[in-house]
């Protein structure tokens, strides 16, 4: 039951073979058996999934429903969600109940979805590893040893074991595509804009954007549904219509062209990700598609362009976590300052507080024109580079990582780790939307390609997705020996 996708345990709710409740208790007591090795979630919400599974039980005996209703799922812990612990996986919001919910959150609640419970991941969704969790790493479904991928690692290894059918993540340089990548699970980050963030709490605001994790492209679109729209709540959301992103997922392939990046494809990749990549490629042209070698000449740029602008965004964003409103605050204080120094350096990570330092650093008044405003520049100059490959090409298909999953505490230093999101930083830079698929196993693990498209074209990424996933079976693969 708990490796079905979304579109099937939704038809076994409609045909009565099981019902909401039985479902999230299935979901539940599996959770309770196995996560203690994965550490996938941070917060467990039974009682309120059970009472959100009884009122979704009698919307689908009222016929009063839609595939989501009914269908268990997990909340990153970035969400603010309603007398609800809402960490972000720091010890600053380790006492924080939100007073509210996030729009996605309220959203998926009148869909009729559950909630089992908040998801695992770096503290304030800053990492690659989701080993910057103040509640621990989590391991990896596929080889307990390794990494899930960050910063929405426990959402994929929920999603991988089979903890609930599908996830919430956020993806600011990576984090939806790459942690889907390492998990073996497929993830959209949609275009910047699409889907609010009110409620979020926010990392970078011009990159962060939440998207859906699942099994297949199809439960991705059943998510997203439900995920994407205007809401006047959030000033960067963009007002245009939402097409049902299920309609399209079998309109054929034959007239399409896809660019093949040549910087994506440089040392650096492991020489069998290109392989299967290749593979994937031969399947497409069986469906008619076409290949085109483009240039996006200022992807290297990127990491140190991100890396210039996120941390820059984090300082500010992050300023008001002071220990005076809400969260952490120190014991027995000094003095005002004394005050917000201490629960600052008590409450927060080592990797936070390294960003917050590179952030006020390149923003203060020598250093700003040197190198936030040349970011800013090089920001321009990578979003360019797509708009004139999107003249010759109506989508991008390049690998997601450069690796499958690494060991846990197998990179130590911050470049290394950084490198690891070279190839989803630049699409993030550009606010387009880019998506993860499994197209393979190497090592006995995971890997993915990234699909990027034009914005607002999620429901041609989601089309190539499907029509791939109709043809191969990457995305059905599960990790085996959790329950050994
Ligand atoms: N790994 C990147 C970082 O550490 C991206 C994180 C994300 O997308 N939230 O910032």
């Amino acid at each position: 039951m708990h490796y079905k996708t979304i579109r099937e345990l939704s038809k076994g709710l409609r045909d009565k073979e099981f019902s909401a409740t039985e479902l999230s208790q299935h979901f539940l007591n599996r959770i309770k058996k196995l996560d203690p090795k994965i550490n996938s979630y941070i917060t467990v919400t039974e009682e309120l999934a059970m009472n959100q599974a009884g009122a979704a039980d009698k919307l689908l005996q009222g016929g009063n429903s839609n595939l989501l209703t009914g269908i268990p799922l997990a909340q990153k812990d970035l969400f603010c969600t309603k007398g609800v612990k809402t960490s972000c996986a720091s010890k600053m919001l380790d006492n924080f109940i939100s007073p509210y919910d996030a729009t996605v959150i309220e959203k998926f609640n009148q869909a009729g979805a559950i909630m089992l419970g908040k998801s695992n991941m770096d503290e304030f969704a800053m990492g690659s590893s989701n080993e910057n969790s103040y509640y621990g790493a989590v391991h990896n479904p596929w080889d307990l040893k390794t990494v899930p991928g960050g910063s929405s690692g426990g959402a994929a290894a929920i999603v991988a074991a089979g903890f609930a059918a599908g996830a919430t993540g956020t993806d600011t340089g990576g984090s939806i595509r790459q942690p889907a990548a390492f998990c073996g699970i497929s993830g959209i980050k949609p275009t910047y804009g699409r889907v609010s963030r009110f409620g979020m709490i926010a990392f970078a605001s011009s990159l962060d954007q939440a998207g859906p994790m699942a099994k297949s492209a199809d439960d991705l679109a059943i998510m997203l549904n439900a995920m994407a729209g205007f809401d006047d709540k959030d000033s960067t959301s963009v007002n245009k219509e939402v097409p049902d992103y299920t309609k399209d997922l079998d309109n054929k392939l034959d007239n399409l062209t896809i660019g093949l990046p040549k910087e994506y494809f440089q040392d650096g990749l492991h020489p069998e990700i290109n392989k299967a990549i290749e593979l994937a490629i031969s399947e497409y042209k069986k469906l008619g598609v076409n290949f085109k070698e483009i240039s996006l000449p200022n992807t290297s740029y990127a990491p140190s362009t991100y890396y210039i602008v996120a941390p820059a965004e984090a300082s500010a964003n992050l300023s008001r976590f002071d220990g005076v409103r809400f969260g952490y605050r120190c014991e027995n204080p000094i003095s005002l300052t004394d005050l917000y120094e201490r629960s600052r350096a008590e409450g927060f990570g080592r990797e936070v507080q390294n960003r917050i330092l590179i952030g006020t650093y390149v923003l203060s008044a020598g250093f700003y024109d040197a190198y936030y405003k040349k970011a800013q520049q090089v920001r321009n100059l990578i979003s360019r580079d797509f708009m004139q490959a999107f003249e010759e090409v109506d989508l991008i298909l390049a690998p997601t990582t450069p690796t499958p999953a690494f060991g846990i505490n197998e990179k130590k230093d911050p470049v290394s780790m950084y490198l690891n999101d070279i190839y989803t930083i630049a699409a993030s830079l550009a606010g387009l939307p880019a998506m993860s698929i499994p197209c393979g196993l190497v090592e006995n693990k995971p890997v993915g390609m990234q699909l990027i498209g034009k914005h607002f074209n999620e429901s041609k990424l989601l089309n190539v997705a499907h029509k791939y996933q109709q043809i191969t079976d990457w995305h059905t693969k599960i990790p085996t020996g959790l329950e050994a």
